[in-house]
């Protein structure tokens, strides 16, 4: 099974497709128990309610709200009121139903989505429309189209343009209709959604006819009938009824009442169907020249609506009088004739009133939708420029980031290239200056020894002079390399200057650094050096070693008497090591 949220979209995006394949999805994801069953139940209601069961749709309504509550959930609540809504007008209940819009209009719409608005708008339009409101249908179904466009979904799109244009018929709006249900007809026939393919023709049979085009009222019939559908019931008078109105205009008598039979039905049933097919079939009757039926059929329909006080349907209403009036003089009554004329000239009248307010505020509001639209992407460009500048400021500041990297790395660098001497890659004096203050402190306060020793190579110059002075950069290098190598990490090294090095040596006594400094020496004076394809051999130094604190407490009074050991072990002939004498410092013992 998909991702219960992909699960969620799909059923989302058929719910205005395919209600019942949306339905489908919805049990599946009510069945998983999940943090999705409530919006599973949802689709089940939505549906249901739609284009099902009523029973089953307040079932699963109770349901989803009882999960959305639990959940605390605003947006699925705010659903269930919609739903709720549809759930009343369905039953008749059309106050009610305007009480609960009007209860969640006052919540607002912000935020939650444009499938939510779309439903929002579709319902009050329709609520609307079944008051009598028909400028405030009109106004939410141009907006419900706009909100379908924004889905991105086809389902919503379609019905969007089926239900404008649909209404444009009703207010004999008949150039905004015809190209609203064309528009709806081949977009509903691409995505092969039945139930649209069916409303967008009826509309367009019964616009073709309005517009006094009676073959292509005609052949819309043909389009109807060879295509392949399956009507949900509440469908099938009408599609009776426009079938038999194709028919009838181009004078197919026997067909047109072939379909107001199998309309008949459910046109008794349903006040919408009832006007349309008495005038149809009192045109039937007066075609095969029985005028005194058709008058009563007329006669008996129009008082029915009087009765009921139905106001709708002027169209329908007009023609009805129509025939009655063509049914009236046929039996020669010229007065009753002259009387349904003179109602279906105010009818007329009405409807063309209708139609140019519709066409007014359809021009007015799709003025005012285009201008929101402009706001929206002028809101979306300056929230995508700003988008922009966080992403350049981000990257700014990436950069900059990493050119203080950098920076540090340099000067770092540059810190560690000042404190080391390039030949040996030792420190140099610089860095023992820096460093060897603290090694002194440490070694007070821990009452332990520490060691700092001089050390010069042994006829340095005269190496230099037989072999080169490359020769004698290789044996510092050399030299350097065996003290790093000897001497302890904590040991500091460094070169004090030409063939001069010092090291500090904390830890240890002077046995401990001489014991050390006689395995350099060894080492040194051992193995022969390779330069070029020379051979050097092993060279000697001389040291001298003062002990803290007990020769000094700075480093340049350890430095000045480490250097008289090592004048001392010059002076015994070299390649020693030699400890500070006593003198000098005594008072240091
Ligand atoms: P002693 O045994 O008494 O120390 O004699 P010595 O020749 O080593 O001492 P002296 O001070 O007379 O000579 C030191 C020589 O070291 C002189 C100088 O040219 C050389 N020297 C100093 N720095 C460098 C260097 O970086 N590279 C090379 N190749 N020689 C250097
Ligand atoms: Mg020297
Ligand atoms: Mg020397």
């Amino acid at each position: 099974m998909a991702e219960p949220s992909a699960l969620l979209d799909q059923a989302w995006e058929l719910s205005y497709l395919r209600p019942l394949a949306a339905r489908d999805i919805g049990l599946r994801l009510a069945a998983t128990g999940g943090p999705l069953a409530a919006m599973g139940w949802l689709q089940v209601a939505l549906a249901e309610v739609r284009v099902g069961d009523a029973a089953i749709a307040s079932d699963a309504l109770r349901r989803a709200r009882q999960g959305f509550n639990a959940a605390n959930d605003a947006l699925g609540l705010a659903w269930c009121d919609e739903v709720h809504s549809i759930e009343l007008r369905r039953a008749g209940d059309y106050a009610g139903s305007a009480r609960v819009q009007a209860h969640s209009d006052a919540r607002g719409t912000a935020g939650l989505g444009p499938m939510y608005e779309f439903v929002c708008h579709n319902t009050r339009a329709i609520t609307a429309k079944l008051q009598g409101r028909n400028d405030d249908a009109l106004r939410h179904f141009y907006a419900a189209s706009d909100a379908a466009a924004r889905t991105g979904w086809a389902g919503p799109r379609i019905i969007a343009l089926c239900n404008l244009g649909g209404f444009h018929l009703a207010l004999y709006n008949l150039d905004d209709a015809r190209r609203l249900s064309e528009e709806a007809l081949s977009a509903a026939r691409e995505a092969e959604v039945a139930q649209a393919v069916v409303t967008a023709a009826t509309n367009l049979i019964n616009i073709y006819h309005a517009e006094g085009d009676m073959r292509q009222a005609r052949s819309m019939v043909d389009f109807l009938v060879t295509h392949d559908n399956d009507l949900v019931p509440p469908m099938l008078h009408r599609h009776a009824l426009s079938l038999a109105l194709g028919h009838l205009g181009v004078g197919e008598i026997d067909a047109a009442l072939g379909h107001l039979e199998a309309g008949a039905v459910a046109a008794v049933s349903d006040g919408d169907g009832q006007t349309m097919w008495a005038w149809l079939e009192a045109r039937c009757l007066l075609a095969r020249g029985d005028a005194a039926a058709a008058r009563e059929v007329a006669e008996q329909t129009l008082q029915q609506r009087r009765l009921e006080q139905l106001q709708d349907q002027p169209f329908e209403t007009m023609q009805l009088h129509l025939a009655l009036a063509d049914a009236c003089e046929a039996v020669g009554d010229a007065a009753a004739a002259l009387a349904c004329m003179r109602q279906a000239h105010a009818l007329y009248a009405e409807l063309v009133g209708r139609s140019a307010r519709a066409r007014y505020v359809a021009l007015e509001v799709t003025h005012e939708l285009a201008q929101t639209q402009r706001e929206r992407d002028r809101a979306l460009d300056s929230h995508r420029s700003a988008e922009d500048d966080r992403r350049r400021l981000a990257e700014l500041n990436g950069a900059l980031q990493e050119q203080m990297r950098q920076t540090e790395l340099l000067h770092a660098q540059l810190r560690e290239q000042a404190l080391r001497d390039p030949l040996t890659g030792l420190h140099n004096r610089r860095y023992l200056f820096e460093m060897a203050p603290g090694l002194l402190e440490l070694a007070r306060r821990q009452a332990s020894p520490l060691c700092v020793a001089l050390m010069d190579l042994d006829h340095f110059k005269l190496l230099n002079d037989t072999y080169g002075h490359q020769a004698g950069d290789l044996v510092l290098q050399r030299f350097a390399t065996l003290l790093t190598q000897i001497l302890r990490r904590s040991d500091v090294i460094c070169r004090h200057g030409g063939e001069e090095f010092v090291a500090v040596m904390p830890d240890i006594d002077v046995d401990g650094a001489q014991a050390v400094l006689a395995r350099v020496l060894e080492a040194f004076q051992s193995q022969p050096i390779e330069s070029g394809r020379r051979r050097l051999p092993g060279g000697s130094f001389s040291a001298g070693i003062a002990l803290f604190p007990r020769h000094g407490h700075t480093l340049e009074q350890l430095l000045t008497r480490a250097d008289r050991g090592l004048y001392t072990a010059k002076n015994h002939g070299r390649a020693r090591i030699e400890a500070a004498p006593q003198t000098g410092f005594g008072t240091l013992g």
